[in-house]
């Protein structure tokens, strides 16, 4: 019996750890570097952040950005990929796989929204290999932990990455505080689990800004992880304060 209830919880911890990996690799690599360029990240820093993406997740980075792209380019109006105005916040946090992949599958979506981020010789031989990269992954698990163990570890990381990202897209769009006037919305909760990017109200009214948190109580920890690359030298900001768009800074209360 104790050794079933650790195993269980070696499982919890291993999959807490993978999931704050993935989210900050998402956050910091596919959301502010890639897809608005907010930061540069060194090449030898951004393989490994590819790496561990590639292994935990499974997305193909051009993909992912180029379905974020074009959430902002359409934002809650007709286009948007995944707006919980259009389908209702339920729909968006439960389909929002289903919804990602009819993006990916319309052939326009890379072509006009990720013609910057052709594959290279690291997608060519890995990254663009992503059913491989998942099931590296879960082998990896099973490998370290034992084949029970290792899978539980896989499954509930799995479920928390997923949910807390259709999350973002879901209730970031419908539900907590909209200080700037657009439709996402600030959930410092959901932030926690995200390293940042519940705080999506703020991102939508400063998109280049490498920092989600605006005032002094928001906490961003995906902001410390890009303070930190900055401090080492292994990642530079575009702005280093905060660039709020015309209709944001109209907007402010
Ligand atoms: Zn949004
Ligand atoms: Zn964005």
């Amino acid at each position: 019996m104790s050794s079933i209830f650790s195993s269980v919880l070696t499982a919890f911890l291993v999959a807490a750890v993978v999931c704050t990996a993935a989210n900050t690799c998402t956050t910091v690599y596919l959301h502010r570097a890639l897809s608005h360029r907010a930061l540069t990240i060194r090449p030898s820093v951004a393989v490994v952040l590819r790496a561990v993406l590639w292994l935990s997740t499974g997305i193909k980075p051009k993909e992912w950005v180029a379905v974020h792209r074009k959430h902002h380019a359409y934002t809650d109006i007709e286009g948007d990929p995944h707006s919980p105005v259009l389908l209702g916040w339920k729909k968006v946090q439960v389909k929002n796989v289903a919804l990602y992949r009819a993006t990916v599958l319309d052939p326009t979506t890379i072509d006009r929204y990720a013609k910057d981020l052709p594959d290279d010789r690291w997608d060519k031989l890995f990254f663009g290999h992503n059913k491989t990269g998942l099931l590296s992954g879960i082998a990896i698990l099973m490998i370290a932990l034992g084949p029970w163990t290792g899978l539980l570890a896989a499954f509930i990381h799995a479920n928390v990455y997923l949910a807390s990202n259709a999350a973002v897209n879901a209730l970031g769009h419908h539900f907590g505080r909209r200080p700037y006037d657009n439709r996402a919305t600030n959930l410092q909760w959901l932030a926690f689990f995200t390293m940042g990017e519940g705080l999506h109200n703020n991102h939508h009214a400063a998109p280049s800004s490498p920092r989600l948190s605006h005032r002094w109580f928001q906490v961003d920890p995906g902001w410390w992880v890009i303070k930190t690359l900055t401090t080492l030298r292994l990642a530079t900001v575009r702005f280093s304060d905060i660039r709020l768009t015309a209709t944001a800074k109209a907007s402010f209360n």
